[in-house]
């Protein structure tokens, strides 16, 4: 058996989120870690990658959307009337940070057809890795909607913190961040600034590298999603 114990993500139960912060949520389904190790893999190519990560995302939003209200309505089947649940509040945005985040957005949307979309365009500074906005389009009604935050990277926590800010400034009250693989220090920048905010993630991983990369990781989910490099 290989000795993967150098690079093992942290195990969830060892991540303690700071006081008051809404619990992370680690979905530790076989299923889902299963895909995780799949697109770890330097192996895999741009087309599975791209396949695994719009599964994964699907799985993760099956959590994320664990606590939606529903409220009972009045139906007929072929067969008999009956009463059954609806989802019901408020309606949804799923906000992509760009450009990985839209790799999450195809599957996500399969889910929730109705959901609206918004794009933040982050880059981190090279020499700081402080992030930097240049594009942020919202529909017109954001303050009014659940907004799903997608990034499959939590890696610093630099441009979560400051995409969960402008949402907050565009008045946004009811916020989720989904993401595929989060740091340790990610977590506790995200969870520090917004502690409202619940986290919903496939694995924790310990530590960044110099460049603000997650080890182990995955590599830059942009381009393994887009095959740039
Ligand atoms: N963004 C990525 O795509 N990968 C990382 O490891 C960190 C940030």
């Amino acid at each position: 058996m290989n000795d993967l114990s150098a690079v093992a993500p942290t195990a969830a139960s060892a991540y303690a989120s700071p006081p008051g912060a809404c619990p992370v949520m680690v979905v530790n389904h076989p299923l889902v870690q299963h895909k995780v190790t799949l697109a770890r893999s330097e192996e895999t190519t741009t087309d599975n990658f791209r396949r695994l990560v719009r599964e994964i995302s699907q799985l993760l939003t099956y959590e994320a959307t664990r606590d939606l209200p529903t409220e009972t309505v009045n139906i007929r089947t072929p067969i008999a009337p009956m009463q059954s649940p609806m989802l019901v509040g408020k309606k949804l945005c799923l906000v992509s940070i760009l450009r990985a985040g839209n790799g999450f957005l195809d599957g996500m949307l399969e889910l929730m057809p109705a959901a609206r979309v918004g794009h933040i365009g982050l880059y981190r500074d090279p020499e700081t890795l402080e992030p930097i906005e240049y594009y942020f389009k919202m529909p017109e009604d954001i303050h009014e909607r659940l907004v799903i935050v997608v990034d499959p990277m939590l890696a610093t926590g630099n441009s979560a913190v400051a995409a969960l800010n402008r949402l907050k400034e565009a008045g946004v009250s009811t916020l989720k961040y989904v993401c595929l693989i989060a740091s340790r220090q990610g977590l506790r920048a995200l969870q520090t600034a917004h502690p409202d905010v619940a986290i919903v993630t496939a694995a924790i991983d310990d530590v960044l590298n110099e460049h603000g990369y997650i080890v182990p990781g995955l590599g830059d989910a942009g381009d393994r999603l887009y095959g740039t490099k």
